[in-house]
């Protein structure tokens, strides 16, 4: 199977681009952050810790048409884990080892099982770290800042982008300072910055990456 590994801060175009490079490469595409963010969700929801919670979840994700969906105890929760709220939770419960345990075979075996680029903060680090092509996406804040922005703004959320920068620059700062499992370029991730590229742009210069690597 073929395992690629993208890893970047928040709103680093991470999803949309893989997502599109996986179309196009016909491999499946997933998206890790969703897992963290169920999680949370569930622990909003319940108004529990993480740690006491995980014996009571059970998660799935399935593919249909390119399209991912998380399933919290038999219940599709794909659209209410993209909250600003679901977000912060899922930065915090992804700080105990324990959540990260509990999704590391899941994560595993779907790379195991599927030619796939999988996103999120670990995978060419810890997950796959064994992965065919590795690469770290990243942008400047207030270009990532104001891709969320309008990403929200377009799913008829009512933001602040001032708050948008906020919470970004948080959840970079709690990723990447957390004990296990950090969000940090492993050594042989290919660094790619698309704060000049558009949309385009970006999803040419992962394809070349890619191409480049499996030469
Ligand atoms: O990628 P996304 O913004 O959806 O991820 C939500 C949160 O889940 C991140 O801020 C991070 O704390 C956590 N996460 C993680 N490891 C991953 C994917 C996401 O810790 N592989």
């Amino acid at each position: 199977m073929i395992n690629i590994a993208i890893d970047g801060p928040v709103g680093a175009g991470k999803s949309t681009i893989a997502r599109e490079c996986a179309r196009r490469l016909g491999y499946i595409y997933v998206d890790t952050g969703a897992l963290y963010r169920a999680i949370g969700l569930y622990c909003i929801e319940n108004d529990s810790q993480p740690t006491a919670s995980l014996s009571q979840i059970s998660l799935s994700l399935d593919i249909a048409g390119g399209v991912q969906r998380v399933w919290l105890n038999g219940r599709d929760v794909s659209g209410d884990i993209r909250t600003p709220g679901a977000s912060m939770m899922a930065s915090a419960v992804s700080a105990v080892p324990e959540v990260r345990a509990f999704l590391l075979d899941l994560q595993r075996s779907l790379a195991r099982k599927n030619d796939c680029i999988m996103d999120g903060r670990d995978i060419g680090t810890v997950i796959l770290p064994d992965a065919d092509v590795k690469i770290f996406l990243t942008a400047k804040p207030e270009i990532r800042a104001r891709r969320r922005f309008d990403e929200l703004t377009a799913k008829g959320q009512n933001v602040i982008f001032a708050d948008v920068l906020a919470e970004l620059n948080q959840r970079d700062y709690n990723d990447s300072h957390r004990t296990f499992a950090p969000l940090k370029q492993a050594e042989d991730a290919v660094l790619l910055d698309t704060s000049a590229l558009d949309f385009a742009g970006s999803v040419a210069a992962v394809i070349a990456i890619i191409n480049q690597k499996r030469q």
